[in-house]
């Protein structure tokens, strides 16, 4: 009886120790975790996918303030896991005098904007089973300079504008531009009204990234894609001031830190 009841809580602690995370719990981070592959887990009290391997992948938004609840769930007990987010300090700019052209997108391109903001919407939702997030992700391009980091707000005008989302990667227009992980390509549009060329692939559970500003894309909707495989070339196209590539991280709805898979 002794030996069974020692065997049980042998068996017990490898089934629960088996929890790992990998990522900072901060405002914006991606998270990888690592469970059982069958563990359920919930987080925030919505179910998300385990990989076969165990894998599972979570985001926290810019501005979230409470603890994350991570529940586990096996066959021998129910593990819950609070953890605490750290706030992140994000620049802020007051930009005034400004004239009100710019501030403001005229009337006329609103049924446009609410069409790519659909379209965008919809291939972010796409939860498949694909584990690609679990891999080291990497950088778009080669060569280039940062001007733009995830988290900065403008106040043009007295009036606060969306957060920027994206790290901005300042090069020539025309340089070849890679994909970070393998994916599947789930928009391709070559002239969106803000964001102009714009790509979204992915890479599994809610995860994605987006390209935006491209000059030329070469891959269409439903094309597997490599890590490091050209996709196609830095532009200028959308609301952009100049040639850059801004990316974008999402873990479904929720517009994530890109830096937090590259770094
Ligand atoms: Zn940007």
């Amino acid at each position: 009886m002794r030996i069974f009841l020692v065997l049980f809580f042998i068996l017990k602690f490898q089934y629960l120790s088996a929890v790992e995370f990998l990522g900072k719990f901060e405002q914006g981070a991606f998270i990888l975790g690592k469970t059982n592959p069958s563990s359920k887990v919930k987080i925030d009290n919505r179910n998300i996918r385990v990989s076969k391997d165990g894998y599972f992948a979570f985001g926290l938004d810019r501005d979230r303030k409470n603890n994350v609840l991570i529940i586990i769930k096996t066959d021998v007990e129910t593990k819950k896991i609070e953890k605490k987010v750290l706030k992140r300090e994000y620049k802020i700019q007051r930009i005034d005098g400004l004239p009100s052209k710019q501030v403001t997108p005229p009337p006329e391109v609103y049924e446009r904007i609410k069409k790519d903001n659909v379209l965008i919407g919809k291939a972010r939702s796409i939860d498949t089973a694909y584990d690609f997030f679990k891999d080291k992700f990497i950088y778009p391009i080669d060569k280039y300079i940062i001007t733009g980091v995830y988290g900065s707000q403008r106040i043009l005008n007295g009036k606060p504008r969306r957060p920027h989302y994206g790290i901005d990667f300042h090069a020539p227009e025309g340089t070849p531009v890679k994909a970070m992980m393998d994916g599947e390509v789930t928009l391709s549009e070559s002239d969106m009204y803000f964001t102009g060329g714009t790509i979204i692939f992915d890479h599994g559970h809610g995860i994605s990234t987006l390209y935006m500003h491209m000059k030329d894309i070469n891959v269409e909707v439903g094309q597997k894609v490599k890590k490091g495989q050209i996709v196609g070339t830095l532009g200028q196209s959308g609301r952009a001031t100049g040639p850059h590539l801004d990316i974008r991280l999402n873990w479904f709805d929720i517009k994530l830190d890109p830096a937090s898979i590259l770094n």
